[in-house]
């Protein structure tokens, strides 16, 4: 067991981070990741970067047929198709991530959180909201980024996303970003406490106990 974490260091977790458009869960996901030591997910997209998007690291940009090459080699975790473009979680490295111990982040979308949680129901999931629908406008609006018409979308998607809340194990209100990364951090670590995941302490302790026992 490491020091004071109160659990056993095992197998890393898959956490799944989604939310509505402007309720800055890109923020707390950067934040996780260099103050936190989280590991994160680049996913694969069909899309073109944006400026000052760099490949590899906010995204590996691939052509839409090794982006279906990479489906049919079952090498995607999962993915989602939505506008034109494709989006997915490259497996191998989430799956080595966890094997060495570390807590994996996935910033995806409902559809595909959907289809984590199905694969693999210990996956924790998160979704961020903003303290309000007057908030999560005014961010988007002031991000001064996106056209009336995009960010009017977006808020109309943002309805259609309420549908999938209660599908996730956990919600939380970003009204202040380092106090909700605190929150997420604790919340993360405390789901390393679950009995299911401290399956391998059992075991070991019953063993040694037995072997004490009998050398009593
Ligand atoms: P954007 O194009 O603005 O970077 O991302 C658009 C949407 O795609 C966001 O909702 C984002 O969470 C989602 N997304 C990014 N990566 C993935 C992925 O690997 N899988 C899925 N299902 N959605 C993703």
């Amino acid at each position: 067991m490491s020091e004071h974490t109160g659990y056993v260091k095992g197998k890393g977790l898959l956490v799944v981070i989604s939310g509505f458009s402007g309720a800055g869960k890109s923020r707390i996901t950067k934040k996780l990741i260099s103050d936190y030591g989280y590991a994160y997910s680049v996913s694969a997209t069909t899309r073109n970067p944006r400026e000052g998007e760099q490949n590899g690291v906010d995204y590996f940009f691939i052509t839409k047929n090794e982006f279906e090459e990479m489906i049919s080699n079952g090498k995607l975790l999962e993915y989602n198709c939505y506008v034109g473009n494709c989006y997915g979680t490259p497996k191998e490295y989430v799956l080595r991530q966890m094997e060495d111990g570390h807590d994996v982040i996935l910033e995806i979308d409902v559809n595909g959180a959907a289809q984590v949680k199905k694969a693999y129901p210990e996956a924790v999931t998160v979704f961020v909201t903003a303290p309000d629908a007057f908030e999560l406008k005014n961010r988007l609006t002031g991000r001064g980024t996106e056209t009336a018409e995009v960010v009017k979308q977006r808020l109309q998607r943002a309805i259609e996303e309420t549908e999938s809340v209660k599908d996730y194990d956990f919600m939380i209100i970003n009204d202040d970003l380092d106090l909700t990364v605190k929150h997420m951090d604790s919340l993360i670590r405390d789901q390393h406490m679950r009995t299911a995941n401290q399956v391998s302490y059992v075991e070991t302790f019953k063993k040694e106990m037995t072997d004490l026992i009998n050398g009593i």
